[in-house]
């Protein structure tokens, strides 16, 4: 008989194992908060691990692709002076810049009409069975309803319901970092700078990066540290950057930014946190994506290994048809040893985007002139 999985989360890694369970002839059904599918979104690099999962699962080719044709990264001083400095998007690897929405799109071909999806819909109890899950479901309008299933999949985010659920609170699993994030696409080019010009204005525990984007307008991210990550992610983002930046705001750069994100909804202001669990599973429910091990922005690893772990989830299923206790033990022994990989640098790394002392800030423009150096040096040498 034919196997039906729940997954709760229409985002990458949602997508990404409906797309594997299909090809294994399992039946997915996914089911998301949201009434429609969310477009635009964040600056993602998308890596060669990337490249390689999402060529897997059949969709690169299908893939948006915004890397700009003549790109320039500048690290912009507090006194208005500039610098150039390494393309942030081509720090390792070659990754091709997209946006968030761009693989979710990719993603989607994957899945239209192929799989069911049901939008405002929430899981909202979850028995874990011997052999079988049984879900509570929840639609926009109130009503509930409790279907059966033989796996549920929680690819439902960094703050995921179904990890709540069967897990625990989100306290027990998170290591914040201690920063703050803000991301947004901007409305209109930053005055001053060429299309294909990124550009990072860095002080002490704070930064705004703004990401260029071939053929549209760039987006922004702003960062900063604090003591309490959590009380700040519950605040009115526009007012409480405003404080923040108030005496960095070269050029107008960061006001208009603001302006910007006070125009849009599409805009993510959250603690970063990285999610630590023992396990991914507990029984017939498992967790994959950013609920089990977000990796958080400083990896440029989150996307990618939400692909890698679809395809990672069919393929163990595949292996182990008959037996679900050794497919999600195989799945785990798959990701682990990529997931600690990434995560072990992820303190280390926060610091090219936040510093947090001016050694820090200072040791960052170094290596940001060092690594601009050898390239040039390799590309002059290379041709
Ligand atoms: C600013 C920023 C920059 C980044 N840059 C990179 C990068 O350069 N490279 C890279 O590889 N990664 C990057 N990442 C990470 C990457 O975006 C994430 O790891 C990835 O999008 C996570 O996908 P996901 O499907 O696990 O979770 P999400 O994207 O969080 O998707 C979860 C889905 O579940 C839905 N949902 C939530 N709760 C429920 C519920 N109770 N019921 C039903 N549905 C629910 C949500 O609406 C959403 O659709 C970045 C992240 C950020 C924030």
């Amino acid at each position: 008989m034919t196997q039906r999985a729940l997954i709760v989360g229409l985002g990458i890694g949602g997508m990404s194992a409906a797309i594997a369970l299909k090809r294994q002839g399992w039946m997915p059904v996914i089911i998301e908060r949201a009434a429609e599918r969310r477009k635009g979104g964040y600056f993602i690099g998308l890596r060669e691990e990337g490249k390689n999962a999402a060529a897997a699962l059949g969709v690169l080719d299908v893939m948006e692709k915004r890397t700009p044709d003549h790109i320039q990264f500048w690290d912009v001083h507090k006194d208005g002076t500039r610098r150039r400095i390494v393309d942030l998007t081509q720090e390792t690897n070659a990754p091709i810049a997209v946006l968030r929405g761009d693989i979710e799109e990719a993603l989607w071909h994957g899945i239209e009409g192929k799989v069911e999806v049901r939008f405002g819909t929430i899981p909202v109890a979850i028995i874990n069975g011997a052999t079988q899950v049984h879900v509570t479901l929840q639609s926009d309008d109130g009503q509930e309803t409790t279907e059966t299933y033989d796996l549920v999949i929680g690819a439902d985010g960094v703050r995921s319901t179904v990890r709540k659920l069967i897990f625990g609170p989100d306290e027990a699993f998170f290591h914040s970092i201690g920063t703050m994030l803000c991301a947004f696409p901007l409305a209109r080019p930053v005055a001053g700078f060429k299309a294909g010009d990124g550009l990072m204005i860095a002080d002490v525990k704070r930064t705004l990066t703004v990401f260029p984007l071939e053929g549209r307008p760039s987006t922004a991210l702003f960062s900063y540290r604090t003591k309490h990550p959590e009380r700040a992610s519950k605040k009115d983002p526009f007012p409480t950057l405003r404080h923040i930046f108030a005496d960095l705001d070269v050029d107008g750069i960061i006001s208009k930014a603001l302006e910007d994100l006070s125009a849009t909804d599409d805009f993510l202001f959250d603690s970063v946190q990285m999610v630590k669990m023992p396990h991914w599973s507990k029984g017939r429910v498992l967790l994959l994506g950013d609920s089990a091990w977000c990796l958080t922005l400083y990896s440029g690893m989150g996307a990618s290994a939400g692909m890698i772990g679809g395809q990672a989830l069919g393929e163990a299923l595949a292996a182990c048809p008959n037996n679900m206790d050794a497919a999600l033990q195989m799945f785990e022994a798959q990701m682990r040893p990529f997931v600690r990989k990434h995560q072990r640098f992820i303190a280390l790394r926060s610091q090219l985007f936040v510093p947090s002392s001016r050694i820090s800030l200072w040791g960052r423009r170094v290596l940001w002139q060092i690594l601009l150096r050898s390239r040039n040096y390799l590309s002059r040498k290379s041709s």
